[in-house]
């Protein structure tokens, strides 16, 4: 029998098998029948047939790690972004095709039952989504690399617009189950907070004792992550927190009921919530706390592991690679310092000289306000035992420096860890780490000659750049399946695995039959998200417009205001001029701000002023809508992006770190307008400059004007005539005739300033350019063979995006795991 006939029995037994287990699923677990069952029924009884494979995978995978006893990778996130588990786990199994057929044959709609799943929302953004990613890469390598984080009852809020407000809605994801878990209360850790530290002489060694602590119980909660094609199955680990006591029965005896359960409350407040702030962190106790639970329960755990492995504890680095993503769990290095030396007997060399081969550090931000510090105050009596570590790595740290820079007092002070009252979690991270990356050549390029300078020159070789990635398999391969399928008729199916195979589209590049199906492809996708538009919010939005997308967490660095601004400058030329020449437009957001960002939920009420205004006015009807999709998220970015014909990456210059969400429009074919910041240099050197729109001020023209302080936004109101009527309809009644005043706030921000400089992330002086930009975009698309061809060319040069890359780039550079030999 040849090749062909068997891949094609295979797959029809394979639809005979699962055709029978979904309808014995449902009798099993609902008691109920295809005719019976609810969507949600549906979903959970076909996700379990897909887990008992998963489960399957993942009992050899860990029977492989266990006799094989090689080197593992931790990496350490409060944020997880994940998104649906479904669609991308049966991809990854090769599955997708043959449940498809199940479902055609069982008439049920496969994306209802899609839809069923809730968004493992454990993140605010970028940063969240970029460990996800990882996740996915490194099953998809064959490295054994494992996230640890935390399991939060409530993810990321849901947000509801009211009146053109955001309103914040929480997000009870568990409440419905979660198939994708599997909790190990057997497995639990015990975290200590507060109390006093005792030193007694034991055997005649110094032993700590931790007295009148408070212990909260970490319980495990194990996620497959299964790789594309590949054997391996890592895992995800998420952390719970329980009380020790589940109820104190003294006080319940005594009638106090409400006290008896008090502490129970307590310490399950940690893991109840995401902090909402994306770039911002709280200072608070609670997040504080939520750092140390689930970074002590993952350093345990990871070292109870290692020593169950029969390991010398001298070999603990070797065995045994901790990425930090971002500062957020920097205190895993003094907590590793805590165990090797409470618990395992070690001296302070021993400990620190295996504890700084351990760790990894990944810089997230340069933005001044992201910076994590902590009060030394809240620090010292929430983790004391921790606090005498930090202080000592700081003693002798600065100790060291000062031999290195004899009499430097400023340089010393500049570095040190715990300076003014205050913990420094970069700096902590910084010294406790073997290496330090930034995640785009630019915003490494920032930290060593900016804000990490005086360590840079310490020690050059611990840097490094490490340019962000993201899955293309969920990206372009799932969330936009027939230009996936396309892709594959031309260069064959390599490249799900080995992405810089996309480069061999470029010889197609100008073939005018691809690209007539990859127009078509566009315009099915544009249909389909017209549909769901019109659908949710009664807005009929034309598919032959050109959908021009900015969707990201709301942040003034971003710029969404300045999106708006040019939306307001185009709908003011066409009433100067009905006939003014421009392709229609449909313009989209989606944006979620920080719950306490009051400028950034301004921003999200002026474009919706702005859209209730556009798209209700008959003069410019078919030329422009404006639509702000709700609640923004992975699963919605799935239906936005390969609907994306533009999309808008405008940040400040130096500001956005990487961006990822502009990699993800890329491999779908959308054309970038955008500034000379974060990846978007390096996707300007892969595609070159003509195809894309390239506008603003670079990275050093910024730092210079806020070096010398002469930036003057009033001049340029002043003298732009355009700009200063679109600035002026913020506060004449034009936005919104009953509420005048309802942006003078932004207004007054732009070209005054509040507390600090006027306008700091250059709107008004980017806004001509970007407004230039955006004509040269237009006139562009109007020649179809022209635009497809750019089209082609950023779809063929994305590659390099993807976190496949970025991988194995971590891996040669920093963790130098072993590729994992199956079959
Ligand atoms: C990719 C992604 C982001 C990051 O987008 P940027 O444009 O890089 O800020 C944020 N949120 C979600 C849901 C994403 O999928």
């Amino acid at each position: 029998m040849d090749e062909k006939k068997s891949k094609e029995l295979a797959f029809e037994e394979m639809v005979d098998t699962m055709r029978e287990e979904v309808e014995l699923k449902l009798q099993r677990m609902f008691g109920r029948t295809l005719k019976t069952a609810t969507d949600a029924q549906l979903y959970k009884a076909m996700a379990t047939l897909l887990r008992d494979r998963v489960m399957e995978k993942w009992a050899y995978s860990k029977e492989m790690e266990y006799e094989t006893n090689g080197r593992q990778m931790y990496y350490l996130s409060m944020e997880f972004l994940m998104g649906r588990l479904f669609g991308n786990n049966l991809m990854n199994l090769g599955l997708d095709q043959q449940v498809a057929q199940v479902c055609k044959e069982l008439k049920i709609d496969l994306d209802k039952v899609r839809d069923s799943e809730p968004d493992a929302g454990l993140g605010n953004g970028g940063l969240g989504r970029l460990a996800a990613c990882f996740l996915d890469s490194l099953a998809t390598l064959g490295l054994e690399g494992h996230g640890n984080g935390i399991r939060y009852e409530y993810g990321l809020f849901k947000q509801k617009i009211v009146d053109g407000y955001q309103v914040e809605v929480p997000d009870p994801w568990l409440e419905d189950g979660n198939i994708w878990e599997i909790a190990k209360p057997e497995e639990p850790e015990i975290i200590s907070f507060g109390g006093t530290i005792e030193r007694r002489i034991e055997k005649g060694k110094e032993v700590v004792k931790y007295c009148d602590a408070q212990c909260v119980k970490a319980i495990p909660y194990d996620v497959p992550v299964v790789g594309y094609d590949s054997e391996v199955v890592n895992t995800l680990r998420l952390w719970s927190a329980r009380a020790i006591k589940p109820m104190d029965m003294g006080l319940f005896g005594q009638g106090r009921y409400v006290d008896s359960v008090a502490e129970k409350e307590l310490a399950e407040t940690i893991t109840k919530v995401l902090y909402p702030e994306d770039n911002h962190p709280e200072g608070k106790s609670l997040r504080l706390k939520q750092q140390y639970f689930f970074v002590s329960a993952s350093i345990q755990s990871i070292y109870r592991k290692f020593k169950k492995a029969g390991n010398n504890i001298f070999d603990f680095h070797k065995k045994v690679a901790i990425h930090i993503n971002d500062t957020h769990p920097a205190l895993g290095i003094p907590e590793l310092m805590r165990i090797l030396m409470d618990k395992e007997g070690l001296d302070w060399e021993d400990s620190w000289r295996i504890t700084c081969q351990t760790f990894a550090y990944t810089n997230h931000t340069i933005l001044e306000e992201a910076l994590e510090k902590w009060p030394q105050e809240l620090f010292k009596s929430l983790l004391p035992r921790i606090y005498e570590i930090v202080h000592e790595i700081n003693e002798i740290f600065c100790r060291d420096l000062w031999k290195k820079y004899p009499g430097e007092w400023e340089k010393i002070g500049s570095m040190a860890i715990i300076s003014y009252g205050t913990v420094h979690m970069s700096k902590l991270a910084i010294a406790g780490s073997y290496s330090v990356n930034g995640v785009a050549k630019l915003h490494t390029d920032i930290l060593k000659e900016d804000v990490f300078r005086d360590f840079y020159q310490a020690c050059p070789s611990k840097f490094r750049a490490i340019t962000n990635g993201v899955t293309h398999r969920r990206f372009l391969a799932k969330a936009n399946a027939e230009l996936a399928d396309l892709i594959t008729g031309y260069i064959g199916e390599d490249w799900m695995k080995a992405p810089q195979d996309l480069e061999r589209l470029k010889t197609y590049a100008k073939d005018s039959s691809f690209q007539k199906n990859v127009a078509e492809i566009r315009l099915k996708n544009k249909e389909s998200l017209a549909e769901h538009i019109e659908n949710q919010y009664g807005i009929q939005v034309n598919p032959e417009s050109i959908f021009d997308v900015q969707v990201k967490r709301l942040h003034e660095y971003k710029r969404q205001l300045m999106n708006a601004m040019h939306i307001m400058f185009l709908y003011n030329k066409i009433l100067d001029n009905p006939n003014f020449p421009m392709h229609p437009r449909t313009f989209i957001f989606g944006a979620k701000a920080a719950p306490g960002y009051h400028n950034a939920k301004m921003i999200i009420k002026l474009i919706h002023s702005l859209a209730k205004k556009i798209n209700n006015d008959p003069r410019v009807k078919d030329k422009i809508k404006i639509v702000f999709m709700e609640n923004y998220r992975v699963s919605l970015a799935e239906k936005i992006i390969p609907a994306s014909d533009v999309s808008e990456q405008i940040s400040t210059a130096g500001k956005e770190a990487s961006g990822t969400g502009n990699m993800k429009f890329m491999f779908n074919g959308a054309l970038t307008i955008g500034t000379l910041d974060g990846a978007n240099v390096e996707m300007k050197e892969a595609v070159g400059n003509d195809n894309m729109y390239i506008f603003g001020l670079t990275s050093e023209e910024v730092s210079q004007y806020y070096r010398e302080g002469h930036y003057r936004p009033y001049e340029i109101y002043e003298t732009n005539p355009e700009l200063r009527l679109v600035l002026d309809q913020f506060v004449n009644g034009f936005l919104d005739s009953e509420h005048p005043d309802t942006f003078r706030g932004l207004y007054e921000g732009l070209l005054y300033g509040h507390y600090g400089m006027a306008d700091p992330y250059f709107v008004l002086k980017d806004f001509e350019p970007y407004c230039q930009a955006h004509t040269r975009l237009g006139l562009e698309y109007k020649k179809p063979d022209i635009w497809w061809e750019k089209a082609i060319l950023n779809i063929a040069a994305a590659g390099i995006f993807s976190s496949d890359r970025t991988i194995r780039d971590y891996n040669q550079q920093v963790w130098k795991l072993p590729f994992v030999k199956t079959k």
